[in-house]
């Protein structure tokens, strides 16, 4: 029996707002869990997740590398350490976010979608009108969510497109289990755009360890993205502690090899490798 290479490329560290520990802590906590390859991906969302208002400080470069460094040192003999980042808002300024990556130099870049151009988080979202009041206006902000795709997948620079669904986790919290179901054709045609330019998609094992208890995207979408074509995709628990890093990322080879996927991708210096699973 072949292994299987343990690989989780969405991780976050001290250098996020809301990380909670450092990345030598969430490189040490991979490592001994076995885990090969880990990529760090703190966020850099253009839009304050709170306000919706550009920031021009969503990213601390010097301490980005600098913890980076530290990890490496401690680690980097035990487990093979990339640092990539989650580029929240890249396409409602492709620009600023190009000069972040030009300076940066990632190994991976998670293209996400956490908002509405100049709008706060989803996650910051309730029961309040114009948000998530009833079913009907959930489709309605689903159906913007699933265009919004399309304007970072033709706008935005990254490698692979972060947790697809994400408000659905919110839609949850407020009392409406909804899916993607009803956007299925839209969601082929933003996978051949992605596929077109030479990108990916993410699957991501977050909600799997919430009261949303489904990963994003969802089985049915991970299978719509595998028939349309597409084979850039990479696993990640999007961890903010120690005790999640690495969490249902076994639970997504599985949910890959039944969607029919043979490999998963692993980015370096944003070129995918792909790793037989
Ligand atoms: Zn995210
Ligand atoms: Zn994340």
């Amino acid at each position: 029996m072949e292994s299987i290479i343990l690989a989780d490329q969405h991780i976050h560290s001290l250098c996020s707002g809301d990380g909670q520990a450092p990345m030598k802590d969430m490189a040490g906590a991979a490592a001994e869990l076995g885990f090969e390859h880990i990529c760090f991906t703190d966020h850099c969302d253009l839009e304050h997740y709170a306000t919706g208002k550009y920031d021009p400080d969503c990213l601390d470069m010097g301490k980005l590398l600098a913890d980076f460094d530290e990890a490496a040192s401690a680690w980097g003999d035990k487990i093979s350490l990339c640092l990539g980042i989650e580029l929240g808002g890249g396409g409602h300024m492709p620009d600023r976010a190009g000069r972040i990556l030009e300076e940066l130099n990632p190994d991976l870049v998670i293209g996400s979608v956490h908002s509405f151009p100049g709008e706060p988080d989803f996650y910051m979202y309730g029961r309040r009108p114009g948000q998530f009041e009833s079913e009907e206006k959930c489709r309605e902000i689903l159906g913007q969510y699933v265009r919004e795709l399309f304007n970072i997948a033709k706008l935005a620079d990254f490698d692979v497109m972060g947790h697809i669904g994400y408000p659905l986790r919110y839609i949850k919290r407020e009392g409406f289990d909804m899916d993607l179901s009803d956007f299925k054709s839209q969601l082929e045609e933003l996978f051949r755009v992605l596929i077109e330019k030479g990108r990916g998609i993410e699957l991501n094992t977050a909600g799997l360890r919430n009261e949303f208890g489904r990963t994003m995207p969802s089985q049915d979408i991970l299978r719509l993205y595998r028939k349309a074509g597409g084979e850039i995709i990479t696993m990640g628990s999007d961890a903010h502690d120690v005790k999640s890093v690495g969490a249902g990322i076994q639970e997504a080879c599985r949910m890959l090899k039944d969607a029919g996927f043979r490999y998963f991708t692993i980015f370096r210096e944003r070129k995918p490798e792909f790793i037989r699973l």
